[in-house]
């Protein structure tokens, strides 16, 4: 079984919080994607590992991912190691995607810095056929990179107007993080209403871009090849 992307992120809601719109969308497009969050967030203030888990599986469903796996690089100090580095080269070679998607190696959050660093190294060795793991070598045509907690300048923006209730449907699926009135846990910058409107308003400013209401916005090394930009900008405010 393969799939045509894998979405990696440190910590489970990443890939939900950041891409989750283009997923569902290209899902809609007959492509298919699976998600594998490199820590169980356990050091996250609220919930703990199982509640985790049982939300970041629900969020999946929602999504339709193909499958969703969570490894254990270690919340909090997420560790670069060979031994780590083997491990998600593995994953890579046994799903066979075509694209990765990661957190952008420039990031505040360490957490998020070492994941991007992590699976852009590991999506390049999984190529080495002398590198022997469990599959054989396999090197994904392109690492995409989205903006976890900074806002970096895109690439390109996919249009996820039609998809953003999913992805809002899959946020939600994370209670023990996000906005919950009847919760009884410590309050944290993140379970606050505010950070689920700023989050929509990150997708509303990619959107803005492009002249729709809601996008996401990625980074990538070497630029998408484009073959029609009067297609691709169509429908923009005209001017420069
Ligand atoms: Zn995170």
């Amino acid at each position: 079984m393969s799939v045509d992307v894998l979405a990696i992120g440190a910590h489970p809601d990443d890939v939900e919080l950041t891409c989750a719109g283009t997923l569902v969308r290209w899902k809609r497009m007959g492509r298919t994607f699976g998600i594998v969050d490199l820590t169980h967030g356990e050091m996250g203030t609220r919930g703990d590992a199982t509640t985790r888990q049982r939300e970041s599986r629900k969020a999946a469903e929602i999504l339709g991912a193909q499958f969703r796996e969570t490894l254990d690089f270690g919340d909090g100090g997420l560790v670069l190691s060979r031994e780590n580095e083997l491990i998600l080269i593995d994953v890579i070679r046994r799903e066979k995607p075509r694209l990765v998607l990661t957190s952008f190696p420039a990031d505040r959050h360490p957490d998020h810095r070492r994941a991007g660093e992590l699976v852009r190294d590991a999506s390049f060795y999984a190529g080495l056929r002398k590198l022997e793991t469990e599959h054989p070598a396999h090197r994904p045509q392109q690492t995409i990179y989205f903006s976890t907690a900074w806002v970096h300048d895109p690439t390109f923006v996919v249009d996820v107007t039609a998809t953003m209730e999913v992805r809002r449907d899959a946020i939600r699926a994370f209670s023990s993080q996000f906005h919950d009135p009847t919760s009884a846990e410590p309050q944290t910058v993140l379970s606050q209403q505010s950070f689920l409107d700023t989050m929509d308003a990150r997708a509303r400013h990619f959107g803005f871009m492009i002249g729709v209401d809601f996008a996401e916005g990625f980074i990538s090394m070497r630029p998408p090849r484009l073959d029609d930009p009067i297609a691709a900008f169509e429908g923009f405010e005209p001017g420069f």
